[in-house]
């Protein structure tokens, strides 16, 4: 039987974050392929897990998937991890993940931290839609023409940014998304974690007047202020309503129940269904 490859969530700061299943199963794989084998030995060493690790990372990721396909197809259980968080998620696997997929295999995920999803949840902006765009180009004029091209979404924006860049992208929201709220997230899950909350450029006069800046951050721009929202699909919300009352709830019930799914009043989806 072949074996199949687990995509395995690790710590984005402190350690407790480690779920008992992922440190099952990356006990009980055969080979556990790494971002940075010395960065998650360290995490290995940590929960005592002795398993045999192997590196696969943006640079040799075209090499080494054919090497691991060969090994799942031969019936070894594999888990891909990177340095930190989800894998693929600004990180490597893609191809590992899709070519598993292509042969049939069993792609099974460990769920855990996200930095995105972490600053999602506690930035206090809305949360649907969002729309996660990884990092930002590092240079100015393509990152303004994405910023642009995302400003017209009018949903909230998740970013990945590295320090030494971060004024210049709150320089360019300044310019691009202007009155946006912005909601700086940095250390999460550390010792010095903090959330800075306000505008561009209330947070970047922040940053100026401490000097330096440090540490990993998650950078997310909410909707602009009577943003419409995506107007509900008519059709499916009276599809669902039936769904339900054919199952046995009764009217009402089903409506409450779309309601509560879509995040709509009970009212709107009253009315859309008593409409047709
Ligand atoms: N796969 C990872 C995940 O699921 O979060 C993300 C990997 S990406 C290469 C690394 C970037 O994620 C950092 O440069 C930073 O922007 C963000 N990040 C990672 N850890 C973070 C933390 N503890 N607090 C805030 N942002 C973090």
């Amino acid at each position: 039987m072949p074996g199949i490859l687990y995509v395995v969530a690790t710590p984005i700061g402190n350690l407790e974050d480690m779920s008992y299943r992922a440190v099952r199963i990356l006990t009980e794989v055969e080979l556990i392929a790494c971002e940075d084998t010395r960065q998650t030995r360290k995490l290995l060493e940590h929960y005592g897990i002795r398993t045999a690790t192997v590196s696969y990372h943006e640079h040799n990721e075209a090499r080494r998937t054919p090497e691991l396909l060969d090994r799942l197809l031969g019936g070894a259980s594999l888990a891909l991890v990177s340095d930190a968080g989800m894998p693929l998620v600004s990180d490597p696997g893609f191809l590992l993940v899709r070519a598993a997929i292509e042969q049939g295999l069993r792609v099974v995920p460990i769920p855990g931290p996200s930095a995105a999803i972490a600053a999602l949840a506690a930035s206090g902006l809305p949360t649907e839609p969002f729309y996660f765009a990884g990092f930002l180009p590092a240079k100015p004029t393509p990152r303004r023409r994405v910023l642009e091209q995302l400003a017209s979404l009018g949903c909230t924006l998740v970013f990945y940014e590295a320090p030494h860049r971060i004024r210049d992208t709150l320089a360019d929201l300044e310019a691009v998304l202007a009155g946006r709220p912005v909601v700086l997230a940095r250390e999460l899950t550390k010792m010095h974690e903090e959330f800075l909350r306000g505008t561009a450029s209330s947070i970047r006069a922040e940053l100026e007047a401490r000097g330096t800046v440090k540490g990993e951050m998650t950078l997310l721009i909410g909707p602009p202020a009577g943003a419409p929202q995506s107007p509900p699909d008519v059709a499916s919300i009276r599809e669902r309503v039936r769904e339900l009352e054919r199952a046995g709830l009764t009217r009402m019930e089903a409506i409450k129940a779309v309601a509560r799914a879509e995040g709509l009043p009970k009212r709107e989806v009253y009315r859309i269904v008593e409409s047709r």
